[in-house]
């Protein structure tokens, strides 16, 4: 018996994302699923079966994470009307497509933050090799109060409202938020998300009020400890993202009104800022186009939106760990890389975002002996620039070559 067929992939310059360090003239040598070694040169292969990747001119680093994508949806001005008009296997076939963009994007894993429990399945089908995409964390559906932000029928007429109850996510005590983290776990969530405050694109006043109790997140969080899970937190208000940071949520997302008091807890308690800088600025210019946003919203976009990128660059400086989400699907799928640029002119050094959407998100998602590296042993998820993103950050909008667990897709 011969080895497994191996695959050589020739890299000019390839980024070390554990040393922060730039190495040229290298092979990677794969073989199935795994990274079996890297040499030095550009080694030719003594059995004749193996293939050859040239990636001579090309800059290649580990496949990137998005710690925040919502694949069940895209941004257009219909999007609101749709939750009527569309059934589950119509979500199933557009997040297919959405999918397969992240993925040639560069995003060879993401969290998937919520949307109705479609995330699940297209985790599932992604996972056997049915459909093309990255490979997902999903939180299934978000965690939300009456009224809250991630509240499914916030906004409809009265007779459509109902009252969700924590089956589809809505709680309003201790037990019920006990029993929707379980009732997550038994859908296949994960991770856990919580909307912790008002956000931007519901059908609701406040953009940014507490939504919680303390009570309720404790319940949440040690009910998701059970299970194996962690819990993310959708804030823009301090008030109630520093009562998530207090009672043990893991990461914050978007963090937009952020206080030094919470960043200081923030520090204390290891929790993560994913800063989503994409999707604000995104949300502040369709604010702009005449009748995307429903009228409740437009404030809203316009007050948040803008204020994100200023609160990360504070944030980042006063030493808040940081990982590297954007909130796709708020902004057109695939656009994701837009973050290292944003994330670098906010002043935080390529390199260190690189480690972010890297070696920081695998560590956040317990696969950190496995993904956000390469080095023998590691998955091979594997990805190139036409140029290097180190000398100019816009590189990361031409990813050129993506390698997923040993599979060329691009
Ligand atoms: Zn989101």
């Amino acid at each position: 018996m011969g080895n497994a067929q191996e695959t050589y992939i020739y890299c000019g310059k390839l980024i070390d994302t554990q040393n922060g360090k730039v190495l040229t003239n290298k092979t990677i040598v794969v073989s199935d699923k795994l990274i079996k070694n890297i040499q030095d040169g550009f080694v030719v292969p003594t059995e004749s079966d193996t293939k050859i990747i040239d990636l001579k001119s090309k800059t290649v680093m580990p496949g990137w994470i998005d710690m925040h994508v919502h694949l069940e949806s895209e941004t257009s001005p219909k999007e609101y009307l749709e939750r009527f008009t569309l059934n589950d296997a119509d979500v199933a076939y557009n997040a297919e497509v959405l999918a397969k963009t992240t993925l040639m994007a560069g995003f060879t894993t993401v969290r998937d933050l919520g949307g109705t429990g479609v995330n699940v399945s297209l985790r599932n089908a992604i996972n056997k090799g049915l459909v093309v995409g990255p490979r997902i964390f999903t939180a299934e559906k978000s965690i939300a109060t009456t009224g809250g932000h991630a509240d499914p029928t916030s906004g409809f007429k009265k007779e459509l409202m109902g009252n969700p109850g924590p089956k589809e996510g809505v709680i309003n005590s201790v037990d019920e938020a006990r029993q929707a983290v379980r009732q997550r776990y038994k859908n296949g969530a994960d991770w856990i998300k919580i909307t912790a405050t008002g956000g931007v694109l519901s059908v609701a006043k406040s953009g940014s009020n507490p939504q919680f109790t303390e009570e309720e997140i404790t319940a949440i969080v040690n009910t998701a400890k059970d299970y194996g899970m962690k819990v993310a937190a959708h804030a823009h208000g301090d008030e109630g993202m520093q009562r998530a940071v207090k009672c043990g949520v893991k990461t914050i997302e978007h963090g937009t009104e952020m206080s030094e008091t919470t960043m200081d807890l923030m520090i204390k308690n290891n929790a993560y800022l994913v800063p989503t800088i994409t999707a604000g600025k995104a949300v502040a210019e369709n604010a702009l186009k005449p009748d995307y946003y429903p009228a409740i919203v437009v404030p809203k976009a316009l007050a948040i939106g803008p204020r994100i990128q200023s609160t990360f660059a504070k944030a980042y400086k006063r030493g808040v760990p940081i990982a590297f989400g954007t909130d796709a699907g708020v902004f057109e799928h695939g656009q994701n890389a837009k973050e290292f640029i944003y994330m670098t002119e906010a002043g935080m050094p390529f390199m260190k975002v690189l480690q972010a959407a890297t070696v920081t998100n695998a560590m956040l998602l317990d696969m950190d002996k496995k993904i956000g590296v390469i080095a023998p042993g590691f998955l091979a998820d594997i990805i190139a620039t036409e140029d290097d993103p180190a000398l100019n950050v816009s590189a990361v909008l031409n990813v050129v070559f993506v390698m997923k667990e040993g599979v060329v897709f691009k």
